[in-house]
């Protein structure tokens, strides 16, 4: 049996090691009391806590309840928005990630003065929201510091809105309207 060391590449149903010596940790089982990769990906020694895992070259995105995610709103009625969640970051979109997510009025972190959610998002808009739940759909919050409105686009011209205090106007034709807008508004005057 080959061991294996930290950072090197191994692939599903590499021998690791043996059980006497490490417990199993993301990415390796253990049978008959040898440890195993599930997956294509780096071995990672954990030698103070005795811990092998493989860090996974194919990250698999889950999102996590407490989280903060950028999510795009797909509709907006009244009461709900539904969004398609983009990830924790919004470089690293991944096409053919299929999490929904929801906000309800009572999530939009405006208070109980908001009647409708058309005062908060508009289709299109990109916001950056807490996850909730822990199932897909995701129910997401605007209730945190840093929720909000991250990008949207002017409904008259189309250009991008800027953020203006607490509120989001657009730079080419004067739009002015007022949002739930997160201080990682991307574009700040
Ligand atoms: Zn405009």
């Amino acid at each position: 049996m080959s061991k294996q060391k930290s950072s090197d590449i191994v692939l599903p149903g590499t021998i690791l090691g043996v059980a006497e010596e490490f417990f199993p940790g993301d990415n390796v089982v253990e049978s008959n009391g040898y440890l195993i990769s599930t997956a294509i990906g780096r071995v990672r020694i954990d030698a103070a806590r005795r811990v092998i895992k493989v860090d996974s070259f194919k990250k698999l995105y889950y999102p996590q309840l407490g989280s903060m995610v950028y999510a795009i709103v797909t509709s907006v009625r009244e009461d709900i928005a539904l969004l398609r969640i983009i990830g924790p970051r919004l470089d690293n979109y991944v096409s053919g990630n299929q999490y929904a997510g929801a906000i309800h009025i009572s999530q939009s972190g405006l208070g109980r003065d908001v009647r409708s959610l058309y005062s908060v998002l508009r289709f299109g808009d990109i916001v950056y929201a807490k996850v909730i739940s822990k199932s897909n759909p995701f129910i997401l919050s605007l209730k945190h510091a840093s929720a909000g409105v991250v990008l949207s686009f002017c409904p008259r011209c189309t250009n991008h809105l800027a953020k203006k205090k607490d509120r989001l106007v657009c730079t080419r034709c004067g739009y002015t309207e007022s949002r739930k807008v997160s201080p990682k508004y991307i574009y700040q005057i």
